[in-house]
């Protein structure tokens, strides 16, 4: 115990009654935000995990004193939520960043500490069923401090910090009281639970306030995530729309340039797209669309960028790229999709694109020589030639680091401006 600091019911009842009370209010308010926002997983099991602690609490508090056989057992019961509802509160945090069900994981922890806390009640030696509740949830707020920090990319996230910080405070608060449970063996063990259990209330009050507080952040962050990955597709093919296309290209010519990589673009339209739509419908027009948008997505790496930037037209960004891949992506993008069968529900339809590319060498970007806006003209200038010369074909827009590349020249568009 800590010398001078005398902690004895009156400031143990009136800080676990706030801690009691603040756990109701964290059950609710979770509760209510799992109900409102069922497509984000996590408040659902931090409500139930808020419930079990709260309930393991004061069933757990109310047989601290009792000698009796039922007493012993309900007070292992008691422990045994908390240490549930702790899980339960590390599982929503699992569920939050996306990974899989560990529901047996949890439940197994529960019945391991059930099986040792019963164990040593029945031996006598409830100091030691007292002390292994506490290591086991040591250990669960360590997890969760790990997972917080483990699942949420690279760059961390300040809540998920919080969160990790708010943990390992309740697991040194918890490892705090099993070493004074194991450090007190004279003292009587009611007493000294409740000198702990006193500050513990104290610690979880601070930090089962800021974790609520977080969580309501985080799952506010999430949904305005959700919002913006909405607000720049578009829900027909999944390729970026035009607003998501200037935010990912205004960033990713810049870091290209920074990177000392070249940048290719490719301008994509579908041929005689209005006679598919004029003799199939407008719904198998979709279909062609969707199945283009699905060849790009298998074909195209993570770093490239894919837009509808117009009804059947489309536009890749590739950094890293150099002019003979490019003809090469570009070559291989048009045959799959002549040679793609489109199951239209009646029959299988054939189409074909066209694709006018332009280029940039990591020079030209870094001096400010061409930008995005050059680069998409120019690429729109090469489609515009490639649909001249017949379509079903790829045309290089001509500017010098193009021409100077060894590929052949009748790829090259003729207007150059
Ligand atoms: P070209 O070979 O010269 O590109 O001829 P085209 O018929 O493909 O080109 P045009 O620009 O004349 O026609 C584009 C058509 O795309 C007209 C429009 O009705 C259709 N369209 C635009 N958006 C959509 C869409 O979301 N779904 C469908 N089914 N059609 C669309
Ligand atoms: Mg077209
Ligand atoms: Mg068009």
């Amino acid at each position: 115990m800590i010398p001078g600091l005398e902690l004895g019911p009156p400031q143990f009842w009136g800080l676990a009654a706030a801690f009691g009370l603040l756990l109701v209010i964290a059950s609710v308010l979770l509760w209510v935000l799992a109900r409102m926002v069922p497509n984000v997983p996590g408040p659902r099991w931090w409500s139930t995990g808020a419930v079990l602690v709260l309930v393991g609490m004061l069933l757990a508090g109310s047989q601290v004193h009792s000698q009796t056989p039922l007493g012993r057992a309900l007070y292992v019961l008691g422990d045994c939520l908390m240490v549930l509802g702790i899980s339960a509160v590390g599982e929503g945090l699992r569920r939050f960043c996306h990974r899989p069900d560990r529901r047996r994981w949890i439940v197994g922890v529960a019945v391991l500490y059930a099986a040792l806390g019963l164990g040593f009640e029945a031996v006598g030696l409830p100091r030691y069923n007292t002390v292994t509740a506490s290591a086991i949830i040591t250990g669960l707020w360590i997890w969760i401090a790990w997972v917080a920090l483990r699942y949420t990319g690279r760059r961390r996230h300040p809540l998920f910090v919080g969160v990790a910080l708010c943990a390992l405070l309740e697991g040194v608060g918890w490892a705090w009281r099993c070493g004074i449970l194991m450090g007190s063996r004279n003292a009587e063990l009611p007493e000294v639970v409740t000198h702990v259990n006193t500050i513990l209330a104290g610690v979880g009050l601070v930090s089962t306030g800021a974790l609520v507080l977080l969580y309501v952040l985080m799952v506010n962050f999430r949904l305005a995530e959700q919002l913006h990955a909405l607000a720049v597709r578009d829900p027909l093919t999944g390729a970026l729309n035009r607003r998501g296309f200037e935010e990912s290209t205004g960033r990713l010519t810049g870091l290209s340039a920074r990177l000392g990589q070249s940048v290719a673009v490719l301008m994509l339209d579908v041929d005689h797209f209005k006679r598919v739509n004029d003799s199939h419908g407008h719904h198998v027009g979709d279909l062609v669309l969707k199945a283009l948008a699905q060849l790009v997505h298998r074909a195209k790496r993570e770093t490239d960028v894919f837009a509808r930037l117009g009804g059947e037209e489309f536009c890749l960004v590739l950094p890293g790229t150099d002019v003979p891949g490019a003809r090469v992506f570009a070559d291989r993008l048009r045959r799959s999709f002549e040679t793609l069968e489109i199951d239209t529900g009646r029959s299988f339809l054939s189409c074909t694109m066209s694709v006018g590319v332009a280029y940039a060498s990591a020079q030209a970007l870094y001096s400010s020589r061409v930008d995005v806006v050059d680069l998409l003209r120019q690429a729109d200038e090469a489609l515009y030639e490639a649909k001249r010369a017949g379509r079903n074909r790829v045309r290089f827009y001509a500017s010098e680091e193009v021409v100077s590349s060894r590929i052949d020249s009748r790829l090259f568009a003729s207007t150059t401006s």
